[in-house]
């Protein structure tokens, strides 16, 4: 029995044959490993000895799994635009083309090319925004959740932050406003209850060591029925009486004239800032749809204080980031919104998303018996959770949706089930989905 191991061929031997040594040593050594574990079991089960070109071939087969990149373009079938599981908005081939050649030469990120002296990386992005949002001035920082602590961590330290039960908020990813607020070293002041928070109640928690009202998007749910929650625009009329600070952590953020259909429901960035607060943050990778990052506008005083702060060595962006969000508010200021894929999914008409279906129709075998059907989606991004867009989305169908829905899934196309169907949503399809669809639904369906 043991006999037939000795037919493996030595390491050594592997090691240096010629058609493997242009390949990483590790990474050699790992598949070379792992190979001979798997042909001793198989030696033993089968007794099928293989050749050594054989052995060279599964090798040469396992190195090019391992060589795969583990970040891969997926398809998004959900008709979720900001899904932040799938990376959250995505950027268009003409911002990717305008920045290339900043990121691919030496740039003035923090010089002052005129006085031939030391700059400062912000103001790439602060003036673009003072013109697109009447504030005086704007901070970029890692992401949102850094720039709620960031706030925080500057301005209460051991000191008191009054925020409404209501807006307790955890956010996916274990973003929870009470820990971040602990770890920050503010001390939380809730008020009001669950369902209902007055103005009144903010002021009577209002004493000596209250630094801040806290205002938090409620992004992922709503209270319905029962219920009030005190404007911002209150909050910040009672922060100036007191000589306080108001912030709001608005979490996604979008500008008025790029989505009619958000700014019926939510604030548009425009419209906040022209209540004056004091601070405000807000994600780049969201309703916005740039990139990951924490955009911070307000009080030039206050935004001077965060600047002061050590933390934001940690916490500052680089040139990519910089590059790319000020790609993106440049479209937004010359309302080129075509440039930024979020906004045009999100704006797409249902006469469009309809099209779309029927043109993906035209790649779906018959045998999974496709049907248009209208749907319901959501911006995703924490921003309406309740409130529905509709779509177009084609139904698949077949014995069992679930194994049809982790084929699909196997070859990346991220879909949903509804009714044991399954459903592919137009909202979120790009060029070229229906071709990666068609090759998915074409291949033997393993149960
Ligand atoms: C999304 C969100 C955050 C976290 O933002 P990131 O950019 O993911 O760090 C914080 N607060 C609110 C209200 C949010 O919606």
């Amino acid at each position: 029995m043991q006999e037939i191991l000795r037919l493996i061929p030595k390491v050594d031997k592997l090691l240096t044959h010629k058609d493997l040594r242009q390949f990483n040593t590790l990474l050699l050594k790992k598949a070379i490993y792992k190979f001979l574990s798997i042909y001793k079991q198989e030696l033993l089960t089968t007794q099928k000895v293989k050749s050594l070109e054989e052995c060279i071939e599964c090798i040469q087969k396992i190195i090019k799994t391992k060589q795969q990149k583990s970040l891969k373009p997926l398809v998004n079938a959900t008709g979720i635009v900001v899904h932040t599981n799938l990376g959250r908005s995505i950027l268009s081939n003409e911002i990717l083309e305008e920045v290339k050649p900043l990121l691919t030469s030496y740039n003035n990120l923090e010089y002052d090319a005129i006085k031939g002296e030391r700059g400062e990386r912000y103001i790439h992005l602060s003036e673009i925004l003072k013109n697109l949002l009447d504030t005086e001035d704007v901070l970029v920082v890692n992401n949102n959740a850094a720039a709620v602590f960031l706030i925080l961590n500057t301005f209460a330290k051991n000191k008191e932050v009054i925020v409404s039960r209501g807006e307790l908020i955890e956010i996916g990813g274990s973003f929870r406003i009470p820990k971040v607020m602990e770890d920050s070293g503010a001390i939380l002041k809730e008020v009001g209850t669950t369902n209902k928070t007055h103005l009144k109640d903010y002021k009577e928690a209002i004493n000596q060591n209250t630094a801040m009202l806290f205002k938090a998007h409620k992004s992922n749910y709503e209270i319905v029925g029962f219920s009030k929650e005190v404007p911002y625009k209150e909050l910040i009329d009672l922060a100036k009486e007191h000589n306080l600070l108001d912030y709001y952590d608005l979490g996604s953020g979008f500008f008025k004239n790029a989505c009619k259909q958000l700014s019926k429901y939510e604030l548009s960035l425009e419209e906040i800032a022209s209540l004056k607060p004091s601070l405000v943050s807000f994600s780049g990778d969201k309703l916005l749809g740039g990139v990951q990052a924490g955009i911070i506008f307000g009080k030039k005083k206050y935004i001077q204080e965060l600047k002061k702060n050590q933390l934001l060595r940690m916490l500052r962006v680089d040139k990519v980031t910089l590059s790319l969000l000020e790609a993106i508010f440049s479209a937004y200021l010359e309302e080129k919104y075509d440039k930024i894929p979020t906004i045009c999914m999100l704006n797409l008409s249902k006469e469009i998303l309809k099209q779309k279906c029927e043109n993906l129709l035209k790649f779906i075998p018959n045998s999974f018996n496709p049907k248009i059907i209208t749907t319901q989606t959501y911006s995703g991004g924490g921003a309406m959770p309740n409130k529905p867009f509709s779509s177009y989305g084609v139904a698949l169908h077949y014995k069992k949706a679930k194994i049809l829905e982790a084929h699909l899934r196997s070859f990346g196309i991220i879909a949903r089930i509804e009714k044991e169907q399954v459903i592919l949503d137009s909202r979120t399809l790009l060029k070229g989905d229906e071709l990666r669809i068609q090759n998915a639904l074409l291949q033997d369906i393993k149960a």
